[in-house]
């Protein structure tokens, strides 16, 4: 079949909730991905960072094939041999007390709200259906109703309506401004160390920091969405290390997997988990063998290979090298570890155009916005392919 059949099945027969860029893939490795004629492409998304271990990492394809042959699925109404030890290794790799096992980022989120949100009721003593979260202007922490409740961005949340209540917005990066907005009812603060979606925005120096303080002194609860940034995307296994701080709660995902498999989970740090009893909250595959075989592996590819000091070296390299582009269009080049992006000036947009062009020197990028485009390979990328991208980079911008 040729591309353009692949397309029109996927037109004429799906769902039109994505605008995907034009490429059929259907082979991957490491950090290259081959389309349906045989060109191949510097990956530069890795699914939004679930595929940080690379596409089809040998090591976690064996745990996840091994695992397959023995059990599969339980259900958590039996336990089973692997959910165990991934609990104790994952704890002990992110210096957490408990894990709650979920399977999207979107339902770690939801797992994460209604913990605080028990907690509000028997810990802090909030009254009766009044407790209240703040969250951030342009955030994203996934798709359901609740979540999209609390969105800033009107293509989530237009027509979807009645909106889940309880949530409070404030700016970005400004920590004084959430601390105006506690209230005796606030339980929680949920935030992003840096807003993947919203196009790669890092906050001010500090700003985690500051917010740990308040939380401890106001009595808020910590939760950081590290679904995107986690497991070594930033340079660190978490992105709070950077500020020297840890979360009460912190959600990953996407990595988790290494892109084999859903898996997600909510960390917990302090006693707040502990307010879930049996029956409050669950999942039918959550925590399953076959998830925890995975995510057993790719974590332990994260520190065998390095990768984490990798994406920190290469990130370093990668910026450094955006840097020394200067080009009219651009307004900003900026990163964290290999979690990068190109912000061009707003009147002169073109991400999505610029992307096809990325795409014609073999490398796919994903607009952000119209004017931002992310830079997230896979951290298993060595100097040699962060210097084909920035090769592309150039060659892809208009001759001015
Ligand atoms: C991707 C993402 C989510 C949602 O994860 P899904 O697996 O798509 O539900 C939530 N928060 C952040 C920061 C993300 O990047």
């Amino acid at each position: 079949m040729q591309q353009r059949e692949y397309i029109g099945l996927e037109d004429q027969y799906g769902a039109h909730n994505y605008k995907p860029l034009d490429v059929v893939l259907s082979r991957g490795k490491g950090v290259w991905v081959w389309d349906v004629d045989g060109n191949k492409y510097l990956d530069c998304l890795a699914a939004y960072s679930a595929v940080n271990q690379g596409h089809c990492h040998p090591k976690i394809m064996q745990a996840m094939m091994t695992q397959a042959e023995k059990l599969t699925l339980t259900s958590r109404a039996f336990r089973n041999d692997q959910l165990g030890p991934f609990y104790k290794e994952l704890c002990e790799l992110t210096n957490s007390h408990k894990v709650l096992p979920m399977n999207s980022g979107a339902e770690a989120v939801e797992t994460a709200i209604k913990t605080v949100r028990k907690w509000g009721y028997t810990v802090k003593g909030v009254a009766e259906d009044q407790a209240e979260i703040i969250v951030c202007d342009n955030n994203f922490h996934g798709r359901t109703i609740s979540i999209v409740s609390f969105s800033t961005d009107d293509n989530a949340r237009a027509g979807f309506g009645p909106f889940t209540p309880g949530f409070k917005c404030v700016s970005y990066g400004d920590a004084a401004a959430f601390e105006a907005a506690i209230t005796e009812n606030t339980v929680a603060f949920l935030v992003e160390p840096i807003q993947g979606e919203a196009g790669v925005m890092i906050p001010p120096d500090g700003y985690l920091k500051k917010v740990r303080e308040i939380c401890d002194r106001r009595n808020v609860v910590l939760i950081l969405d590290e679904i995107q940034t986690g497991l070594g995307r930033t340079g660190k296994l978490l992105t709070e290390e950077y500020e020297g701080i840890e979360a009460d709660l912190t959600i990953i995902g996407k990595a988790l997997s290494g892109g084999f498999y859903p898996i997600s989970a909510v960390l917990s740090n302090t006693e707040v988990m502990n307010v879930l009893q049996p029956g409050e909250h669950g999942s039918t595959f959550g925590g399953n063998p076959l998830a925890c075989a995975v995510a057993r592996a790719a974590l332990k590819v994260l520190f065998e290979e390095n990768l984490i000091e990798n994406s920190y070296e290469q990130g370093k390299y990668f910026l450094d090298g955006l840097k020394q582009i200067s080009h009219p269009h651009i307004k900003e080049v900026r990163g964290r570890g290999l979690m990068l992006a190109i912000e061009f000036h707003p009147e002169v947009g073109g991400a999505r155009d610029y992307c096809y062009k990325l795409k014609e020197q073999g490398i796919l990028a994903k607009d952000t916005h119209e004017n931002i485009v992310r830079f997230a390979p896979p951290l298993v990328i060595k100097r040699e392919e962060v210097d084909q991208i920035l090769d592309a980079v150039n060659k892809a911008l208009p001759v001015s």
